[in-house]
């Protein structure tokens, strides 16, 4: 990985420092070109929390080539501590970017991910917003994440990007052991993004991303995140300057490894 950009480290995860536009306009569209393959992460507090709670799962992330910083607290995490990340830079923020560079390119993409509705929605919606689209294939997210089956069909189909949105972790983990069988592909991780871009889930209004609280749109939609939600708080809390030994001392600062 070259090292002109700057990175901020928050629990042993390392984000990188760049706009939207600089990464994909500097590293990945290069990479696209000369069919590199590369590995992206896009982490929200609540992925780092549960990458400190999994060692294997923090090898992985470590593993990626680019962890982008999805999410608010993330930046302000990264500010608390001193360190500087220009700004947000979401999964299904770059998707859609991509999608538009594929369809004027000609590079072929995969759909990889979501209930068997959302996923095919979500393929029909990309070739109705970007027409000359080329879709590699597609495939729900329902499948044992090792099942060989699958990354071999994926493979076969030869993708220039495969939009891994099997939700954290296990499109982290997909991707990572599925990497090798490939010859090309910019994999990215991006959660529940097939869900957007089929209109079965709609992303806050801009009013809320503009005052950073997208979260709390989320929250009244959604009242079961509210554990998911504990979780940022926690992140947050622990990156305040001082707050981290009040946390310990409390005994919230350590919980169960989690497995999925
Ligand atoms: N998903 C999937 N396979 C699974 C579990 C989830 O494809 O085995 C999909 C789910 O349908 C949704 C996306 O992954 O479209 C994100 O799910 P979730 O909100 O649970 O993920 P997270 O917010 O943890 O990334």
């Amino acid at each position: 990985m070259s090292d002109q950009y700057g990175y901020a480290h928050l629990m042993g995860v390392k984000f990188i420092n760049i706009t939207e536009k600089r990464f994909l306009d500097d590293i990945i569209y290069p990479k696209l070109k000369n069919q590199e393959k590369c590995f992206i992460v896009t982490a929200n507090p609540e992925f780092v929390v549960a990458t400190r709670d999994n060692p294997d799962f923090k090898a992985i992330v470590q593993s990626s080539d680019y962890v982008l910083p999805d999410g608010v607290g993330i930046i302000h995490a990264a500010n608390f501590t001193g360190q500087r990340l220009v700004e947000r830079v979401t999964g299904v923020d770059v998707m859609y970017k991509m999608l538009e560079h594929a369809n004027e390119h000609g590079y072929s993409v995969f759909f990889l991910g979501a209930k068997e509705d959302a996923n095919k929605k979500a393929a029909e919606e990309a070739k109705r917003q970007f027409p000359d689209l080329i879709i590699a294939g597609r495939r729900n997210g329902y499948f044992n994440r090792l099942d060989p089956e699958i990354s071999d069909y994926v493979a076969s189909t030869k993708p220039d990007i495969i939009f891994a949105a099997l939700g954290m972790q296990r499109q982290e983990e997909w991707i990572y052991h599925s990497m090798d069988k490939f010859d090309k592909g910019i994999f990215i991780g991006v959660g529940g993004s097939l869900d957007v871009l089929s209109g079965n889930v709609s992303r806050a209004p801009k009013f809320w991303i503009k005052f950073q609280i997208e979260w709390l749109y989320r929250l009244i939609k959604q009242p079961s995140r509210l554990k998911r939600d504990l979780k940022v708080l926690e992140f947050m809390l622990l990156h305040i300057p001082g707050i981290k030994r009040v946390m310990k001392w409390l005994g919230f600062s350590k919980s169960k490894p989690r497995q999925r």
